[in-house]
């Protein structure tokens, strides 16, 4: 069935940045197949559905490049803590207590709330066991994800929460085999969680497991802390970003989160291997993590996108909150007119899709791309009344909130519509939540 969406204008983030006025989008199937001016239609001879919004704007879906949805369950259970005590005390022993059905709910919240504000495609780091949980609800949700189990092989903090190094690459490679393209949204971003948790042989072995399956991707942490940072110089002698480069597990499939505390020459190593930054920067105020210098980044050519990490680190999941605070956190550090409008809001499109490899999927409204799109509401009162083209990345990024969202489309079908999810109810999310924290709870050691 052909879908027509007549809205106000469109954002099309494409080469040319332009947005359009009295257009009208044409879908059939999962893609774009047409952006036609309003006098070329004949509306009453469409056969198909037409969508006419003439008071909302059309942009791109957005794209959260580091996500876990495992964690939306301990939302304000793990408050004002740095990394590595929010691991230890917290997040470790929640994760370890997840049975299937927790793990199903928690996926379940934090999907339903990504959808509701806009996001269209994840990166997700699962936890150690029942990833495919995370997956089965990916595909039920319609979301468009990479997502993988977690790789623990050592840990200091929780010794109990690992596995043994042949168990976990084994169990990942099953997950990659079963899951990698099982339908169109989906595949498979290989989850070593960060230095201190796995062995080189873990992060190394994972790397060659990439050249099985076109298109998958290598997704960890990296330089977020301090103290990390100083235990993985006495573990390896090197900084984190040598270490991988050392170890051969950088390049342009490789998503590195966070990376604030780097030094010029890692700045250079990830420039020169095309290493994708994940910029989680509600997550890296909150654990007071640092500031990434995500300008200098920008400026050095290297990708750059953004993810809200997980729940109990940001508490929010609004790629809204990213992209005002990536803006805003660097005025101070590098004068108003860094990080304008118009760079943060492509952070959360079409450099979110180049850091996938997906650029000529999704990201942007073109013909022939997959039709991930949202419909925002810029006319309140709360944004800009001037209606000048620039003024448009002004209201999403610095006065938009997620429930301007009124309508969200992955891959040609509705997922979310008048702002309520078509797959979850809210009700029954929060009271199977609040069930399941609560037995999670009695589970933790
Ligand atoms: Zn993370």
């Amino acid at each position: 069935m052909k879908k027509l969406i007549i809205p106000k204008q469109i954002v099309t983030v494409n080469k040319l940045d332009a947005i359009l006025k009295n257009h009208a989008l044409l879908i059939e199937d999962d893609k774009i197949s047409g952006i036609l001016g309003k006098n070329e239609i004949e509306l009453s001879a469409f056969e198909g559905e037409i969508y006419e919004y003439p008071e909302l704007t059309l942009i791109p879906g957005f794209i959260q490049t580091h996500i876990h949805l495992c964690q939306t369950l301990f939302r304000g259970l793990a408050d004002d803590l740095e990394l590595l005590d929010w691991l230890q005390l917290k997040i470790f022993p929640y994760e370890n207590a997840h049975n299937q059905a927790s793990l199903k709910i928690s996926a379940q919240l934090g999907i339903n709330e990504l959808q509701l504000g806009g996001t269209t495609t994840i990166l997700d780091m699962g936890t150690i066991r029942h990833q495919e949980v995370i997956f089965e609800e990916l595909i039920n949700s319609g979301m468009r994800a990479f997502a993988g189990k977690c790789m623990v092989d050592k840990n200091g903090l929780m010794p109990q929460f690992k596995e043994s190094t042949d168990e976990s690459l084994n169990s990942s490679y099953e997950l990659a085999k079963h899951y990698h393209n099982k339908t169109k949204k989906i595949k498979y971003g290989f989850a070593p969680r960060f230095v201190l948790s796995c062995s080189e042989r873990l992060l190394r072995d994972t790397h060659d497991m990439l050249q099985e399956f076109n298109g998958s991707l290598y997704h960890t942490h990296s330089s977020e802390n301090r103290s990390e940072i100083e235990e993985v110089r006495k573990m390896t002698g090197k900084e984190n970003i040598e270490y991988f480069n050392q170890i051969g597990i950088l390049g342009n499939s490789t998503v590195l989160a966070h990376c604030i505390h780097l030094n010029e020459l890692e700045i250079g190593t990830l420039k020169s291997t095309g290493s994708r930054v994940s910029h989680c920067v509600s997550s890296n105020l909150k654990l007071g993590s640092g500031i990434a210098n995500i300008p200098q980044y920008i400026q050095n050519g290297i990708s750059v996108s953004l993810g809200a990490d997980g729940a109990p680190c940001n508490n929010n999941l609004s790629i809204f909150h990213e992209m005002r605070l990536a803006s805003l956190i660097q005025k101070p550090l590098h004068g108003p007119t860094s990080m304008d409008a118009k760079t943060t809001f492509r952070l959360s499109n079409i450099e979110g899709a180049k850091a996938l490899n997906l650029e000529n999927e999704i990201g942007s409204i073109e013909v022939g791309k997959q039709a991930d799109l949202v419909l925002i509401d810029l006319e309140r009162p709360s944004n800009p009344l001037n209606d000048s083209e620039e003024k448009i990345y002004s209201s999403i990024v610095y006065s938009s909130e997620r429930i301007d969202v009124k309508h969200v489309m992955i891959g040609g079908q509705w997922v979310a519509r008048n702002g309520k999810s078509l797959h979850y109810d809210e009700n029954e999310l929060l009271s199977l939540g609040k069930k399941e924290l609560k037995s999670l709870l009695n589970r933790v050691d």
